[in-house]
């Protein structure tokens, strides 16, 4: 399929999505995550979450996203804004929001453990990689043959990233990978890795910086769950201990590794704020629904918040629709710390009402529709300040990058 197959405004691509979806949707919304927690709404099992975490018998659920990402790449939905050559349709970045909201809207289930690959690896491999691999990786990672991860944090290196301490040593055709990594989302089930680490100890700290795809099968990789108050487990201590990584798995120049980040950082954080983030039109519904339910908007304690709510999720969504809609402005840094923020500040809102229209049952289960749903998104969100670089450090980002000011 080419992109002139599919229309481009984004409400006719919607709804020639939904015409297609209906092919494939009778293998995936009979069962799996999305139908599981509808069916389960109100019941303990039922569960909100921000920062989405598979849980015991995750199996299953990896099984099913690999088999409807590859039956959406054979449909050539996978990637709406990916270059036709990698299978996408060369289309915008809304339009892969509108995917992830249509898909969302069928019941279909959650990519949510492919989302580091498609959105933070793969832009970077195409912006980067060399030939043959990033044919291959990317096409692997928007066929859901492959899950990525991203090797970025450290022990001693979070906000300041450039301050990456895994080192690489040259071996002949090889590089010899060692040291630690932290808070990798989705490390356990990750098939590859995107790596930055220090090939030269002498440079100024952002110059000695490469970047490489690690085989997280690969012997000296070993992976460690980190326990999150959710309950869930969804990232991990990641250690390389001499882990032989070939030079044809180098992602950009030797040396030039702070770029390459760049590219995937920009991608994080503007996608963070997409529909496939966590203000899907699912939480949107459940938060309206349980708003009715209790008859809170009539409540004169509960209609500030309701107001504020409405207002973040509503600026949120109109700076999304402005943001920029090509492939290549997915790369502008400024932009994805804007829309991260504004989503943040959004999804803060939402948990404040969950939590201030439920009282105690937003943690405890009291048989009631809706109690303790929301205890896992109402605790994933503090996350969302943090992951993809913290507030502050997106305020630096705006206020340098973007507003021209001096560094502090
Ligand atoms: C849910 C989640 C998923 C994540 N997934 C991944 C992943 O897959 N891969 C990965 O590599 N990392 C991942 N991270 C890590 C994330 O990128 C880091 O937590 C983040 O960059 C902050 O680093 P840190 O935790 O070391 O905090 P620190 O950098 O130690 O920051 C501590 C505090 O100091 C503030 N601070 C630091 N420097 C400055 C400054 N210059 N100006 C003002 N304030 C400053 C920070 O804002 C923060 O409040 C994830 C984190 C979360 C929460």
């Amino acid at each position: 399929m080419t992109s002139t197959a599919v229309p481009t405004d984004l409400t006719a691509f919607g709804d020639h999505l939904r015409g297609r979806l209906s092919e494939i949707a009778a293998d995936f919304v009979t069962h799996g995550i999305a139908a599981g927690r509808v069916e389960s709404a109100g019941s303990a099992e039922d569960r909100i979450a921000a920062v989405e975490e598979l849980r015991a018998g995750h199996d299953d659920q990896v099984a099913t996203m690999r088999r409807l990402q590859a039956a959406l790449y054979d449909a050539g939905l996978a990637w709406p804004s990916g270059p036709v050559e990698f299978g996408g349709l060369g289309l915008g970045f809304g339009h892969d929001t509108v995917l992830d909201m249509v898909l969302d809207d069928l019941g279909f289930p959650s990519r949510e453990a492919l989302f580091v690959g498609l959105n933070i690896v793969a832009p970077a491999l195409v912006a980067h990689a060399p030939e043959p691999l990033r044919t291959e990786v990317v096409t692997g990672l928007y066929r859901g043959d492959l899950i990525g991860c991203q090797l970025f944090s450290e022990p001693g290196a979070g906000s300041d990233l450039a301050g990456v301490s895994t080192r690489a040593v040259r071996d002949g055709d090889h590089w010899v990978l060692t040291g630690q990594k932290v808070w990798t989302s989705m490390g356990h089930l990750a098939d590859v890795g995107e790596a930055l680490v220090r090939t030269d100890p002498d440079a100024p700290k952002h110059a000695g910086l490469t970047m490489f795809l690690v085989d997280m099968h690969a012997p000296g990789v070993s992976v460690r769950p980190i326990r999150q108050m959710t309950g869930g487990a969804a990232f991990n201590e990641v250690f390389l201990d001499g882990v032989r990584v070939p030079d044809t798995h180098r992602i950009g120049g030797l040396g030039e590794g702070w770029k390459v980040a760049a590219t995937s950082l920009g991608n994080e954080r503007g996608t963070m704020s997409g529909a496939a983030g966590p203000l899907t039109p699912y939480v949107m519904e459940r938060i309206v629904g349980l708003v009715r339910r209790l008859g809170a908007e009539a409540d004169p304690l509960h209609r500030p918040q309701i107001a504020r709510t409405v207002a973040a999720v509503t600026a949120m969504r109109a700076a999304a629709g402005l943001s920029p809609d090509s492939w290549s402005h997915r790369l502008e840094p400024v932009a994805g710390s804007v829309l991260k923020m504004l989503m943040a500040e959004a999804a803060d809102e939402i948990a404040r009402l969950a939590s201030s229209v439920l009282g105690d049952a937003a943690f405890i289960d009291n048989g009631d529709p809706d109690s303790f749903a929301w205890s896992e998104f109402v605790l994933g969100v503090p996350a969302l300040h943090l992951a993809g670089g913290t507030d502050e450090i997106q305020y630096n980002v705006i206020a340098q990058r973007g507003l021209g000011l001096p560094r502090p």
